[in-house]
């Protein structure tokens, strides 16, 4: 599960929106934020075609990273993979360098850009979960991660697989330098992993059997913003493209049906094992949308004035060279 199920929804919905605030006043005030806006001309939001292109980014990178994540429980119950350690993290290890690999980060740093948006959705995830009413929210019992260890971990494998490109996250609030040292390590036991993973379970082409796949249904919404999320998923073509990837990869023993629904009182996704079903709720994805808005309506300044902001959405937002 990538989300968990939050006791009452419109709270949670109310705490995002002040989390996502705090985020980037979080962000604004870090170790590396850099004075280079001074002797500029003050930035524009994006508007228009520009602001949805920025909406959409984000996410889809977030959904793409939800799906692999699912993807990853469903190849855990499957097949007989061994885990040292908690099934959530394994998943978010499997989610987090499969999309690495998918978008060859190495060779296309803009790509890097993905991974970037799903850690910063995590660790806007945490700041909402401090604020929540009535305290602290963390679930300290929950078999996830919590959420600001699962933000480090994000930047940590994706650092460590582009360690020149992404020089500049190092020893900031994105990952500390004690961390840090250690993630081209993590990065490369992942990738062995994910070696050993494909060389295991592949589906042979030289197979006479035929061989099951994930089907990607979407029931209909009822509501104009999961309608608009919804047609962003199916003209990206992303969704397909993961299922289609996962299907050629792997000879999934059952079929997988990956089915986006409509979940009131619920923001979640999650990997049904008795019926080999991911369901992805339209209302986590609204979460997604909900958080890319607060970034465009108060990060104008701060994207300029940070570097790993700036790095990102710069030329979105006209903060110049
Ligand atoms: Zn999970």
């Amino acid at each position: 599960m990538v989300a968990a199920i939050v006791p009452v929804l419109r709270q949670k919905a109310a705490a995002f929106r002040r989390g996502g605030f705090l985020l980037f006043a979080v962000l604004l005030c870090s170790a590396y934020v850099v004075p280079v806006f001074a002797d500029e001309a003050k930035p524009t939001e994006p508007s228009g075609q520009e602001r949805e292109e920025v909406l959409r980014d984000f996410v889809l990178a977030n959904v793409e990273f939800t799906l692999l994540h699912e993807i990853g429980h469903a190849l855990i119950h499957q097949f007989p993979i061994p885990l040292f350690g908690r099934e959530e993290d394994a998943a978010d290890q499997m989610a987090t360098t499969f999309m690495i690999l998918r978008h060859n980060t190495d060779i296309d740093p803009t790509a890097m850009n993905k991974l970037l948006m799903v850690s910063v959705e995590w660790l806007s995830e945490w700041e909402d979960e401090a604020r929540a009413p009535g305290g602290n929210a963390h679930a300290f019992w929950d078999s996830h991660s919590l959420a600001i260890q699962r933000f480090y971990n994000v930047n940590c494998l994706l650092f460590g697989a582009n360690p020149d490109e992404l020089s500049f996250l190092l020893d900031t609030e994105m990952l500390p330098a004690e961390r840090g040292f250690d993630c081209e390590q993590s990065y490369s036991q992942a990738f062995e992993a994910n070696l050993w993973l494909l060389k295991s379970f592949a589906r042979s082409k030289a197979s006479l059997v035929p061989y099951n796949g994930i089907v990607v249904e979407y029931e209909a919404t009822r509501n104009p913003r999961h309608e608009m999320v919804r047609r962003w998923l199916i003209e990206s073509g992303m969704v397909q493209a993961v299922a289609s990837r996962a299907t050629e990869f792997f000879a999934w023993p059952q079929p997988v049906r990956l089915f986006f629904d409509n979940c009131p009182g619920s923001a979640e996704a999650y990997y049904n094992r008795n019926v080999s079903e991911i369901v992805v709720c339209y209302e986590l994805l609204d979460v997604f949308l909900e958080k890319s808005e607060i970034f465009l309506s108060r990060s104008a300044v701060a994207v300029c004035a940070n570097a790993g902001l700036r790095r990102l959405y710069g030329e979105n937002f006209g903060c110049g060279s």
